[in-house]
C-alpha cells in the first residue's frame, strides 16, 4: 500500500491554516478516519463524491477502501495536497474546484454513487435538504454519511414526541432512513470546534406515491412554526389543512410535535389531492 506522508506534515507543508470562514476544522485521526469510511459499508470500487476534502483526510480513507473519489474543494489552496494524493492513488481521485452548493452531483456520475463529508457546518443543512429534494426519487445516490453538529444529527434522526422533532425529521424521514452512526468529540478536530459533531448516515427509502415535496414543507412550516399551538391554529394558514385533518380523522387538538412522519405525509398526500 502507498505509504503517505503524515497529514499534519501535508498541511504544515502546504500552509494549510484552517480557515473559519470556509467552516474548516479537520481531522487527523486515520483510524477514525477508516471508521467513518466504513460507515456505507464496503466502498470498494463504488463511485463516491465527497464533498470538502480540504487536505485530504477523510479523502485517503475513501480511497485506501477502494472507492473511485470525486471531490468538491472551494479552497484552492487544498489543491496541490490533493494533487498529490491523486498522484498516489493513480485514476482513483478527481478534484473538482468549486462551490458544491451550485453543482448537481448527477452531472458527475453515470450510475449510482455514495456521498461522505465532513461538511462544512454552515453549508452542512443546505447540502443535505438539497440532496432530499430531487423530484426523481429514488435519487441516484445509494447513501449519504454526514458530519453534523450533534444538535443538528439528533433534529435529522429525531422522534415525535421529543423537542429535537420538528421539520428536518419529517423531511429526512419521509423519504429516507436516517440513523445517528457515530458521535464524534470536539477535541477530534483541528481547530476544535465549540460543539460536539455526529455522523448521520441516511438511506432513501421508497417514497409515498402522489405527495408534493412543497407542499409536506408547507405543512410542517404552518405546523412547527407555532410548534407549541393546536394544529388547528397552527395549520389555519395552510389552505384545505384542517379540512384535510378532519378527514383523516386527525384530532386538530394535537400539537404538530405528536405528529408521526407517516401523519404529515397524510396530510400532505390529501392536499397534494386536493
Ligand atoms: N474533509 C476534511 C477533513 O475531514 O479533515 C475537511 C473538513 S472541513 C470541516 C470542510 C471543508 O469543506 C473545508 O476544506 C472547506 O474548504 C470545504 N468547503 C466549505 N464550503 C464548501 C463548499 N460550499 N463547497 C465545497 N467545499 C467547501
Amino acid at each position: 500500500m502507498t505509504t503517505l506522508p503524515p497529514l499534519r506534515e501535508v498541511i504544515a507543508r502546504h500552509g494549510l491554516s484552517a480557515s473559519k470562514a470556509l467552516g474548516q476544522n479537520f481531522l487527523f485521526d486515520e483510524q477514525l478516519l477508516d471508521r467513518i469510511a466504513a460507515i456505507p459499508g464496503s466502498l470498494d470500487g463504488k463511485d463516491v463524491l465527497e464533498v470538502g476534502p480540504g487536505p485530504g483526510g477523510l479523502t485517503r480513507a475513501l480511497l485506501r477502501a477502494g472507492a473511485n473519489v470525486t471531490a468538491i474543494e472551494m479552497d484552492r489552496r487544498c489543491l496541490p495536497a490533493l494533487a498529490e494524493l491523486a498522484e498516489a492513488f493513480p485514476g482513483k481521485l478527481k478534484v473538482i474546484e468549486g462551490d458544491a452548493l451550485k453543482i448537481d452531483p448527477k452531472t458527475l456520475f453515470a450510475g449510482e454513487y455514495h456521498i461522505l463529508s465532513n461538511l462544512p457546518y454552515n453549508v452542512g443543512t443546505a447540502l443535505f435538504t438539497g440532496w432530499l429534494s430531487g423530484e426523481a426519487w429514488p435519487p441516484q445516490w445509494a447513501s449519504l454519511t454526514l458530519m453534523f453538529q450533534e444538535e443538528v444529527a439528533r433534529r435529522i434522526v429525531a422522534e415525535p414526541d421529543t423537542s429535537a422533532y420538528g421539520r428536518l425529521a419529517v423531511l429526512a424521514q419521509w423519504r429516507s432512513k436516517a440513523k445517528l452512526a457515530m458521535k464524534v468529540h470536539r477535541s477530534a478536530f483541528t481547530p476544535p470546534p465549540k460543539v460536539m459533531s455526529a455522523i448521520v448516515h441516511v438511506v432513501p427509502r421508497e417514497a409515498p406515491e402522489g405527495v408534493s415535496m412543497r407542499v409536506l414543507e408547507r405543512v410542517t412550516e404552518g405546523a412547527f412554526g407555532q410548534r407549541r399551538k393546536m394544529l388547528r391554529q397552527s395549520l389555519k394558514g395552510v389552505p384545505g389543512a384542517l379540512d384535510a385533518l378532519e378527514a383523516l380523522g386527525i384530532d386538530a387538538q394535537r400539537r404538530a410535535e405528536t405528529l408521526s412522519v407517516a401523519e404529515f405525509v397524510s396530510v400532505a398526500k390529501a392536499l397534494t389531492k386536493a
